[in-house]
């Protein structure tokens, strides 16, 4: 299967870290996300340790909370002793309420608004990533304010298009995240940045998008780091003490999905920087990576129960299930791929051939087209395989259908991470 926390187990069922798919469905109902937490704590080992391997003993991995954002991940990234990148005060909020400080908390985002700019300072924010020349003062009016000084790193857009989706590309230069090398912009903020005193640059960051399988991308975007980092040296004798290098490696979704080896990419982007630094004399900064995605993506499947099947003759034929672009809008979005499997029926030949739709009023609920199922028929479970990242995160109450439930697997032992929503929740807010 796509991922070895996957396999089938005696009667014909697809099992999640060894634990049965269908009776998991059974017992807590169905829309439901099933997350391995095994694998997700093994993923951030790898990061961990290849990281400490090959960069040193204070690189970083920043777990990218926007892909899954609720309590027991942040409870499971403080434990792994992982940093976290956040994007709102509604994700520094969750964190807070994990218990988990915020020294190791970077907050991203192209446009903070006052409000979170004030509720990540009272919070003690670690570093904000500064996108552009208005944030910049905006935080550095309110550091005056608390005579204090924040410290922040600039994210920059390096110029790079890795081979990756349109939409998930955030790296070139007319992107909407950070300033561009090319156009001096990058460097005009470096300059008005080392003017402000309330401010405290720790260095840059950048990203260059995400589902990235080829690596030599990173080594291409720490190549004009780097660069950026010599330059900013000799220009202001700025001493950069922090390069953060993103996230954005790919996951398997289908089977033609590449194995990335993350230790190995690792070790190739240490080495890249480590003889880069030695090049240009400069002093290694402490390296951040990001990765979320690659963290969560494959700990992670979608069950559903088949409500409908609909035969077109001549033209298709539809599976519909009892969630869809609410759970999962990603195929809606931008068609990403996915593996779908009837997953009481995983010995039997696939020879249906269906697209698997979800149950909103909207044609383009689809979670995947021409998909070979087993002969699938009403109250079979449907598993859609690496939905543990920008699934849950992404869900909506469209057509008010409650969000599913997070359910947990450790050590072969099933528990709730997220309650399944009631509908008393979708008149909570209803005045
Ligand atoms: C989304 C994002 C990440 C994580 O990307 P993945 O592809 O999920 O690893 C990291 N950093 C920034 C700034 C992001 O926007």
């Amino acid at each position: 299967m796509i991922c070895d926390n996957l396999s089938i187990n005696e009667k014909g069922h697809l099992s999640l870290a060894g634990v049965d798919t269908v009776e998991i469905s059974k017992k807590y109902g169905t829309p439901l996300y099933l997350m391995d937490e095994d694998r997700i704590r093994y993923n951030c080992n790898l990061y961990k340790n290849a990281m400490r391997a090959y960069l040193g003993e204070n690189s970083l991995p920043l777990y990218a909370s926007k892909v899954a954002s609720f309590k027991r991940i942040y409870e499971i990234m403080k434990d792994e002793g992982m940093g976290i990148d956040v994007v709102s005060s509604g994700e520094i909020y969750t964190a807070l309420r994990a218990g988990m400080t915020l020294e190791n908390a970077y907050f991203h985002s192209n446009n903070k608004t006052d409000w979170d700019i004030e509720y990540a300072m009272d919070n003690r924010i670690g570093y904000f990533v500064v996108d552009n020349i208005e944030e910049l003062y905006a935080i550095e009016n309110e550091a005056k304010k608390r005579d204090m000084q924040q410290a922040i790193l600039l994210r920059i857009t390096p110029g790079i298009d890795p081979d990756t989706l349109e939409a998930i590309t955030t790296g070139k230069v007319d992107s909407k995240f950070g300033s561009a090398i090319e156009t001096g912009q990058a460097e005009n903020m470096v300059k008005y940045t080392l003017s402000l005193p309330h401010i405290k640059l720790y260095g840059f960051h950048c990203h260059i998008g995400s589902q990235v399988f080829d690596a030599d991308s990173y080594l291409r975007s720490s190549d004009i780091m780097m660069n950026f980092i010599k330059d900013m040296k000799d220009k202001f004798g700025f001493e950069t003490l922090q390069l953060d290098i993103g996230g954005g490696f790919g996951v398997r979704y289908t089977e033609e999905d590449p194995i990335l080896d993350i230790p190995y990419e690792i070790k190739r982007i240490a080495e890249f920087i480590l003889e880069k630094a030695k090049e240009l004399s400069i002093t290694m900064p402490k390296i951040l990576m990001e990765p979320g995605r690659s963290i969560v993506g494959d700990a992670g499947l979608t069950l559903y129960t088949v409500g409908t099947i609909k035969s077109i003759p001549g033209y298709k034929n539809y599976v519909s299930v009892d969630g869809g672009m609410t759970d999962n809008p990603r195929f809606a979005l931008y068609g990403s791929p996915y593996s779908v499997y009837v997953a009481n029926k995983m010995n039997e030949d696939r020879n249906f051939i269906a697209d698997v739709v979800g149950r909103c009023c909207e044609s383009g609920d689809i979670i995947q087209q021409n998909v070979s199922l087993a002969n699938t028929g009403r109250y079979d479970i449907i598993a859609v395989l690496t939905t543990g990242a920008y699934n849950y995160s992404m869900a909506s109450n469209y057509n008010r259908l409650t969000r599913p439930p997070v359910v947990m697997l450790k050590s072969g032992k099933d528990y709730i991470a997220v309650k399944r929503e009631t509908l008393e929740d979708l008149v909570r807010n209803d005045v």
